[in-house]
């Protein structure tokens, strides 16, 4: 068990130790990473302290994926980014250093080489001044949601029983196999990068 009053993320969230600070509210935290993987890597904290994602009640952590996903748009906005990857570790095995839930944003540009997941990304040195330019860059973005309204669902039309396919008929589509293959691959590297480079 953590000891609140020596977290390093209570202690950014009640003030005692300076942070870049990019958005706030009643629960949510959000501040640029010393670390950066990429300028705007930015690191979103629920105030109240809790080690892992799985202790938050379900209300809260929802309140707190709505911050995440708003986070992803200013920081994606307020860096000119191409892309964004968000990552979260639980649990030392995991790769998690400091025991207060967080989630990593990060900014991914189209210059990367290589490009996707698979990359990994060094830590960037940032001047003050730099730091500073962005952190008021993604402040500002907060009020411009990049989100398009959602068009409304269309209406859902249930097969009956006797269209059903049974099982042995199902087929699987061309190229269905290669995907999935591709996707678990995908998934392996980013478990191995997020050992790698998502330390905290
Ligand atoms: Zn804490």
């Amino acid at each position: 068990m953590v000891d609140e009053s020596k977290c390093l993320f209570c202690r950014i969230a009640r003030g005692e130790i300076p942070a870049k600070k990019v958005y706030e509210d009643a629960d949510t935290l959000a501040f640029l990473d010393i670390n950066p993987r990429n300028p705007g890597h930015t690191l979103v904290i629920p105030k109240k302290h809790y080690e892992t994602l799985m202790e938050m009640p379900d209300g809260e952590a929802g309140n707190y994926f709505a911050s995440i996903k708003k986070l992803a748009s200013m920081v994606m906005k307020g860096v000119n980014a191409q892309g964004i990857s968000v990552a979260n570790s639980n649990g030392q095995a995991a790769g998690q250093v400091v025991a207060h839930v967080h989630f990593h944003v990060i900014p991914r540009f189209s210059t990367e080489t290589p490009p996707g997941l698979e990359s990994i990304l060094s830590s960037k040195r940032l001047d003050e001044k730099t730091m500073d330019q962005i952190a008021e860059g993604i402040t500002k973005a907060s009020g411009k949601p990049t989100e398009q309204p959602r068009p409304e669902p269309e209406p859902v039309e249930r097969p009956s029983l006797e269209s059903v396919p049974k099982p042995s008929s199902l087929k699987q589509p061309e190229g269905e196999e290669h995907k999935k293959k591709q996707v678990k691959k995908e998934f392996k590297d980013f478990e191995d990068e997020d050992g790698i480079s998502f330390d905290f």
